[in-house]
């Protein structure tokens, strides 16, 4: 039998699941929030063309408005300063779009502090527990933080000095950056950086060195708890947006069942 015989015959029987990572689109979808003087994005949301109306008496449609980096969504090398002049969103390769994934689990670790970093040592003793880390794949970090998702509040979890979620330190995101196999790293919260990370030397840590390397980000990823350790497969779908940062994405895992 043919692989993709195989693949979608195992879909069908269930022995290869179908796990939606995608956040829903609608207009409470939360959206990440810069102070001044910084420019913020749009939130999601439908403007009605028609519905089996007189402005179309048997078709209903919609206009959306929405940021590059609204909900689930895919981050380009381009969106950051350090990737300036590499892929836009409608340049990566789609051979990068199908990718094994290593899921990493920190949840009780974020629930406990959730300005949590994740450090090299970390990922170097799950990697002596559960084997390497996916050549050309992405590490998935599973914080927990998803059962917030619904919240703009609880999502973004600010204070006085500002918002509190889970991320990298500065030494791990350069580690993958430059050393490890990945091509990406996908988190389930607002952006890849920690909220704190605006007051990391250098800021923002992750988009800035993953980024800068060629590598991408995928963000917003909800039921990584469904997922194994090692063995999956992220297929991830942003828009070709010609000369664009970043795209909302549908992204999907396949799991196999012995
Ligand atoms: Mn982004």
């Amino acid at each position: 039998m043919s692989v993709l015989t195989a693949l979608t015959a195992a879909v069908r029987d269930g022995s290869v699941e179908v796990i939606d990572l995608t956040a829903p689109l609608t207009s409470q979808t939360p959206v990440i929030a810069l102070p001044e003087p910084f420019g913020n994005t749009a939130r999601f949301s439908l403007s009605e063309i028609s519905r089996y109306d007189e402005r179309g008496p048997a078709w209903y449609w919609n206009d959306i408005t929405t940021g590059e980096h609204t909900g689930t969504h895919f981050d380009a090398p381009v969106h950051w300063v350090t990737g300036a002049g590499g892929e836009d969103v409608s340049q990566v390769p789609v051979t990068k779009l199908i990718a094994p994934a290593a899921v990493l689990d920190f949840t009780a670790q974020a629930a406990e502090d959730p300005d949590f970093l994740l450090e090299i040592g970390h990922i170097k003793q799950w990697e002596a527990d559960h084997g390497p880390l996916p050549d050309g794949g992405w590490l998935l970090y599973r914080t927990g933080w998803d059962a917030r998702s619904n919240d703009q509040a609880e999502f973004l979890n600010a204070d006085a000095s500002g918002p509190h979620t889970p991320g990298v330190s500065v030494e791990c995101a350069r580690w993958l950056a430059a050393e490890a196999p990945v091509t990406g790293i996908g988190v389930e919260t607002v952006g890849t950086d920690a909220g704190a990370a605006h007051s990391f030397d250098p800021p923002f840590p992750c988009h800035s060195a993953l980024l800068g390397a060629g590598k991408y980000g995928l963000t917003q990823l909800r039921n990584l708890a469904r997922l194994p350790d090692q063995g999956a497969v992220v297929i991830a779908g942003p828009l070709p947006i010609v000369s664009g940062s970043g795209s909302p994405c549908r992204a999907l895992a396949l799991v196999e069942h012995a």
